[in-house]
């Protein structure tokens, strides 16, 4: 039996792409093997690998000047790989400051190169993202780099900045694929899978080859995005299993009917999390500006601590797992991914109202 995955991540996959690889594991396209234990080199495994790169393609209706990587060392290595290639000597990279996230790719930016704040929403306790007219952007800088979807503050960019002729740079770990978008107007995008793509070990970046030739090419070999592109993410050995799950993933996302679908679902979800919490008459409090609230996480307060930790011992007991806000903010938190039903959120939500009433 299923639990109720609200976790952050590792998140909640679609069970068509775990049934998938249960089927699979002993014995994969007739090969006797399982993907694992393949080589990256066959002509099994290559198609895979493409496979799962022409849907992300598709999906995101990506034109011939981007292309998709699949990398190693999780969205933290890109804080440092996205300023060493692109940031030239004495130039610097403007970065807006939406959450924990954000402040670790500015001060990674600041240990390769320079990077300075264009913006952030600190003083308001980063319960909202900055507006456009906040922003103090450099018309010179390397790139802006923001980050689309605040894990931790559940707070997600509605709108993307505009910053005109500069390079746009997303870390986009916890939204990509919520719902379409045109990503063709960014320079680079990249996401740790384990959110809302598919398993922990590998991350996506889709890049403007464009750019890419303009990148720094003195840095060690695994380090350059432009290896990656000549070598269509074989360069060495890829994560191989982790990929073949995305490729599963993606797989479901489409035949549920891309990302319109995946939006409209999205949108239920949190309509009906979001309404639990503002209809409690004060009971469940979320901090998060409304026009600033996230789709993906959805963050609440309880009156005290002490009926924080009642509720998520209850919920456990109820099969719901993860509602535990991120161990720097407290309180609690619902992942809502695409791979999160609405039947999930249903659950929950009965189970709040519930609660609020024997508790309130
Ligand atoms: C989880 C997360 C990260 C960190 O990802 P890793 O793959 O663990 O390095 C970075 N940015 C955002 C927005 C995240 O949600």
């Amino acid at each position: 039996m299923r639990s109720w995955n609200f976790y952050a991540g590792p998140a909640t996959l679609p069970l068509s792409a775990l049934e998938r690889a249960r089927d699979e594991m002993i014995d994969w396209a007739g090969t006797g093997m399982s993907v694992m234990e393949t080589s990256h080199r066959s002509k099994e495994y290559d198609a895979v690998h493409h496979e799962a790169m022409d849907l992300f393609r598709e999906l995101l209706g990506l034109d011939d000047d981007h292309i998709v990587l699949f990398l190693q060392g999780g969205a933290s290595l890109q804080f440092a790989m996205v300023p060493m290639n692109f940031i030239p000597k004495g130039g610097s990279a403007d970065y807006v400051i939406t959450g924990s996230w954000a402040e670790k790719a500015f001060k990674e930016a600041n240990i390769v190169a320079k990077a300075r704040i264009a913006g952030t929403s600190e003083g308001n306790g980063f319960t909202r993202v900055p507006a456009q007219h906040e922003l103090d952007l450099d018309p010179g800088a390397a790139y802006v780099h923001i980050t689309s979807n605040n894990t931790i503050k559940g707070t997600q960019y509605h709108e993307f900045p505009t910053p005109g002729a500069v390079p746009m740079v997303a870390d986009m770990s916890s939204d990509l694929l919520w719902r379409p978008f045109d990503a063709n107007r960014f320079a680079l995008i990249y996401a740790g899978a384990q959110k809302n793509l598919g398993p922990s070990g590998v991350t996506a970046v889709i890049v403007k080859r464009s750019w890419v030739e303009t990148a720094n090419s003195g840095l060690p070999t695994m380090l350059r995005y432009g290896i990656h592109l000549k070598e269509e993410s074989l360069y060495n050995t890829p994560p191989t299993f982790s990929i073949y799950i995305v490729r599963n993933v993606l797989q479901w996302v489409k035949a549920e009917g891309g990302l319109a679908a995946m939006e409209r679902r999205n949108r239920a979800k949190a309509e009906l999390l979001y309404g639990t919490i503002d209809g409690s008459s004060g009971f469940y409090r979320c901090p998060v500006e409304p026009a600033s609230r996230s789709v993906m996480n959805v963050v609440w307060r309880l009156p005290s601590e002490e009926l924080e930790g009642k509720f998520l011992g209850e919920a456990k007991t109820n099969r719901m797992f993860g509602l535990k806000g991120h161990r720097s903010v407290g309180g609690c938190r619902a992942s809502i991914y695409n791979a999160m039903g609405i039947d999930g959120v249903e659950a929950l939500a009965s189970f709040m109202k519930d609660f609020a009433q024997r508790n309130g």
